[in-house]
């Protein structure tokens, strides 16, 4: 046996030890859970590669989990038979944080200023949540297909050591010091009491497939307990029914049952807002278990971790974690589990590249989510307003990328209005339409206050109609993906000429448009390159001027998308708009024929100006806005009463 080496933790770790150890948080217990879902991840593990390394496992060996404790030393150790680790492993899985989940958790808790202990449970922590109840860990492995161990063993304090250990069995065995009971504090738990461990293996790890046992010499004889062999051959108990939730009959299963099972797959703490079950019968069998989460994780957006979230079994065999082929991309905040019956066990990921059994579950499965989701947008909507806020961005994607169910997945957004306080859905825009309006009018924006304030809805707000904001970075690519919904165009409000006006209007238009050419293509010269046409708005009733896109100009996101990539992005065309009933357009037009033309550049500045402040735009040259401003003061005597 070699020395001991000392190694010290990973920054990140210490601190994350640091508040284990002081903290007072209530759910404690939640320690077990982690340290059975790595045993359970363990064996797992094991059983997979065996496939490959069939000497691994013996004919009739033991794959299992087992928890011992010493009472009177309060002691607590969990084994298991699993895929074990070598010592490099051991160093860096258990020296590190490798998972940015883990990393958010701090993150998070550093601008909660220390004070959230309900963090802990919204993220599992893994590993070192033992050190909430621990004074020091011992943990000894031994990898598959490896001859020697490893123990490794820490106090929590900044540094662990590492030393080789022979003649241990394959897995690993993790035995927890357990600090002395709170005498002040009734309500603390004994995690030395086996009742405790039995109670707490039901409530969390009931599902887990391993068999989950503690020595039979624990308990009081009782008869309800399944006495049988454990590891190294010790009587045992039982602790758990292991029959996977999927594959029970529907209707036999509780919703708290259910919300168990997400718990335990989410290593979370919040119930699913909805759950699909069911189960496919004929030439390709399978059964799947699907969640849709009541809160967005905190790696959604996180390219790294942004992936598929359901697992795949094989015949109840794990087989894969995070299945991305199970379903789109743009599902992938669904967790959850599918049970084929067909695939081969040893499955790969290139196997499931051109399955067709996969495409069928994935097709199926895709059905029956989005039928849920529709389901819940009109049955329960304040559920489904809650779930919209925290996926709808995610589920956009599925307009812009997937044409078979662009409608589909369009059908299920809601969209926040000009005239209603809740989102509406593209049906509920289009029921509460007038006859004569023919098109979806939409507006973006860099947000919705912006928006709702924009000039651009003076005209429709007039008559009434109705005006949904669009205003995330996706909107720009959703409204390229889907230019018509039921038939009807979906118009965009700041772009191209506005298509709503009536005939007379038009007409009136057109003619003061001409009455007005070289003075617009004066202030269009003046305002190049911002500016690439200066007209007459249909859409404006009060205020002087307003910004519109060219009916096929990039929109503002992706400019500053392609713009940050550092790509060459098209400079984007803007019209702007002048109200022909504001009295500014004949001052114009006075300038204009007085050869005023200095004044007429200030002025169309001006408005140029103004018209970007309306949409929350910046000005190119704000000191140069703010001279013209306060000249005008002067001239006009003091401030304007507005
Ligand atoms: P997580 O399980 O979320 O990855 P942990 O901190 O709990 O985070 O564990 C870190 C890693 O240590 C695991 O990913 C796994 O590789 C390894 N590990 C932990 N427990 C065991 C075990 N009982 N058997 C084998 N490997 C383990």
């Amino acid at each position: 046996m070699t020395r001991p080496e000392t190694h010290t933790f990973q920054a990140e770790v210490k601190e994350l030890l640091g508040l284990m150890i002081h903290s007072l948080y209530s759910h404690q217990e939640i320690f077990l859970r982690e340290l059975v879902s790595n045993a359970s991840d363990a064996l797992d593990k094991l059983r997979f590669e065996g496939l490959t390394h069939p000497n691994w496992i013996s004919d009739g060996e033991e794959l299992a989990i087992q928890l011992e404790v010493d009472r009177e030393r309060r002691r607590l150790s969990i084994s298991d038979s699993g895929i074990g680790m070598s010592r490099a492993e051991v160093v860096e899985n258990l020296g590190t944080i490798a998972r940015s989940g883990t990393r958010k958790f701090l993150e998070s808790l550093r601008q909660a200023g220390g004070q959230a202990p309900d963090l802990i449970g919204q993220f599992g922590v893994g590993f070192y949540a033992s050190f909430m109840v621990a004074s020091q860990i011992v943990v000894e492995t031994r990898r598959a297909g490896e001859p020697g161990g490893t123990r490794w063993s820490s106090k929590g304090d900044g540094e662990f050591s590492v030393e080789d250990c022979d003649a241990l069995p394959r897995g690993t065995r993790i035995t927890l010091e357990l600090k002395p009971l709170d005498g002040d504090d009734s309500q603390a738990q004994d995690f030395a009491d086996p009742e405790v461990l039995r109670g707490l293996i039901a409530k969390y790890s009931d599902f887990v497939e391993w068999p989950i046992r503690m020595p039979a010499a624990h308990f009081q004889q009782d008869g309800r307990l399944k006495r049988e062999p454990g590891l190294g051959g010790l009587e045992c108990v039982l602790l758990n029914s292991r029959k996977p939730l999927w594959a029970r009959p529907k209707d036999e299963i509780q919703a708290s049952e259910y919300a168990q099972f997400f718990r335990h797959l989410t290593h979370g703490w919040s119930d699913p807002l909805e759950t699909v079950h069911f189960r496919v019968e004929g030439t390709s069998e399978y059964t799947a278990l699907l969640y849709v989460p009541s809160e967005r994780p905190q790696e959604l957006f996180d390219p790294a971790r942004d992936k598929a979230h359901v697992a795949l079994y094989v015949r109840r065999v794990f087989v894969m974690a995070d299945c991305e082929k199970l379903l789109p991309s743009w599902l992938r905040f669904i967790r959850g589990v599918v049970d084929s019956q067909d695939l081969p066990l040893n499955v790969s990921r290139e196997i499931l590249q051109h399955n067709r059994a996969l495409e069928q579950i994935h097709k199926r499965c895709t059905k029956k989510v989005l039928e849920a989701l529709a389901a819940m947008r009109d049955g329960r909507r304040a559920d489904y307003e809650r779930f919209w806020s925290a996926f709808g961005t995610v589920l956009k994607e599925g307009v812009v990328v997937d044409r078979e169910h662009s409608q589909s997945v369009a059908a299920l957004a809601l969209f926040p209005s000009s005239k209603r306080e809740r989102p509406v859905s593209l049906d509920e825009y289009l029921a509460a339409c007038p006859k004569e309006q023919s098109a979806i009018y939409v507006l973006t924006g860099p947000d919705l206050d912006a928006a709702r304030r924009s000039p651009a809805l003076e005209a429709l707000a007039d008559r009434g109609w109705e005006v949904l904001f669009l205003v995330e970075p996706i909107d720009e690519w959703l409204l390229d993906a889907l230019r018509e919904y039921q038939g009807k165009r979906i118009v965009q409000l700041g772009r191209g000429e506005a298509d709503f006006v009536g005939e007379a209007e038009r007409f009136e238009l057109e003619r003061r448009e001409r009455e007005y050419r070289a003075v617009f293509e004066r202030i269009e010269s003046d305002l190049a390159p911002h500016v690439s046409k200066v007209r007459f708005s249909g859409r404006l009733k009060h205020s002087p001027s307003l910004l519109v896109d060219d009916e096929h100009s990039i929109g503002a996101h992706m400019q500053r998308m392609l713009r940050q990539s550092g790509d060459q992005a098209p400079e984007r065309k803007r019209v702007l708009e002048l109200n022909l009933d504001h009295p500014l357009a004949s001052k114009l037009k006075e300038l204009h024929e007085a050869g005023r033309s200095a004044e007429l550049k200030d002025c169309g500045e001006l408005l140029f100006g103004i018209a970007l402040l309306a949409e929350g735009s910046s000005l190119p040259n704000p000191t140069r806005f703010s001279q013209l401003v306060s000249q005008l003061m002067l001239v006009s005597g003091g401030a304007p009463s507005v």
